[in-house]
């Protein structure tokens, strides 16, 4: 399909189907962040509606039609997402969603609803959305984007067709950046450990990368130091007046360190060949090996929960992120060995 990195297999039957209009009225499109689902899903709604003889699948990309879809300006496309950060996608979101798929395609050939996230509906939100799964239009496609399938109602799962995303290979990355950013780019491709869509985010944006970075250091800081930085640390962080960019900053920390947490738990249990921050191998390893292998699965599992739940313990942020800075391993770089034991004694 035009311009998808990966997922081959999938995407072949798939695309050439989309062509003949032989399609399912409902996708469940599943897999990490960055893996490339939205564009997947931009590509389904290019090819059923791409106006270019003879069409390919993922639609040619240059007729007025392609271009609406990929500007997400076409009448027939739309997306449906949270409005608010803190909401889920409403009933009332669902029914207009409904309203509009049940016309006749205003421009193209399909009218195409994306959900994304699906796991973000609301509980009737998503008991009414079975009703287009039961008696879907016959020009309706509906995509439900998700990275946590399993968080669906089981009628609604059964009654879409599973899309499951996989990771990408590095090499296959890399051929792709050489091929959109020039030699060089190839460097980032492992960094996306499998999702397109981080290379490429990391391929093109200095700042991305050394904001990356610069978490990356606070987390491994923030392991060194004592419970009085650690608590400055989170009254900081919590202080923040603003409460939206405070709980976007507390998350993307979270998201963040989890990986790295997670990467370390692996390493110390031997695993060390599914690493989600390869370039961040060695200190990972030096993590791994100065902290207790159940001390980092904890560690990593409670930040996946905070960065999950942000959102719910926003108005408890100080006493949430002590909590956190009382149950963060505490890792001595080398030569403080006798720090470590000062502070163990302290926690305990
Ligand atoms: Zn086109």
């Amino acid at each position: 399909m035009r311009d998808v990195i990966g997922q081959r297999r999938l995407l072949e039957t798939l695309g050439e189907r989309a062509l003949r209009g032989d399609v399912a009225h409902a996708y469940g499109l599943s897999g990490p962040r960055s893996i490339g689902k939205r564009t997947v899903a931009v590509r389904l709604a290019q090819t059923l509606n791409c106006a270019t003889e003879p069409a390919v699948p993922g639609g040619c990309g240059r007729c007025r039609s392609c271009q609406l879809i990929e500007r997400g300006a076409h009448p027939d496309v739309l997306v449906v997402s949270r409005i608010e950060p803190k909401r889920d996608i409403s009933i009332e979101q669902v029914r207009a969603m409904q309203a509009d798929l049940s016309l006749r395609p205003l421009e193209g050939r399909w009218r195409v609803a994306s959900v994304d996230d699906a796991a973000d509906l609301g509980e009737h939100a998503e008991v009414a959305l079975l009703k287009t799964l039961e008696e879907p239009p016959r020009h309706a496609m509906l995509l439900l984007l998700t990275p946590s399938p399993e968080r669906l109602l089981h009628t609604v799962r059964s009654r879409i067709q599973a899309l499951p995303f996989r990771l990408v290979p590095t090499a296959e990355i890399a051929a792709a950046l050489a091929k959109r950013f020039g030699k060089g780019a190839e460097k980032h491709a492992a960094a996306g450990a499998g999702r397109p869509g981080l290379a490429i985010t990391l391929a093109s944006e200095e700042t991305a990368r050394s904001e990356r970075k610069a978490l990356e250091n606070e987390l491994f800081k923030l392991m060194e130091s004592g419970l009085t930085d650690r608590f400055a640390w989170a009254a900081d962080l919590a202080d923040d007046p603003d409460t939206r960019r405070r709980m976007l900053e507390i998350e993307r920390r979270m998201v963040e360190w989890s990986e790295l947490l997670r990467d370390a738990a692996l390493v110390s249990q031997q695993v060390t060949d599914r690493a989600m921050r390869p370039e961040r191998a060695e200190d990972v390893r030096r993590i791994a090996g100065a902290v207790g292998s159940r001390e980092l699965v904890d560690t990593a599992s409670l930040t996946v929960r905070l960065a999950r739940d942000v959102t719910e313990w926003s108005a408890n942020a100080r006493a949430l992120l002590e909590l956190f800075a009382l149950k963060l391993p505490y890792y001595a770089a080398a030569g403080e060995v006798a720090g470590r034991s000062r502070h163990r004694a302290a926690v305990l």
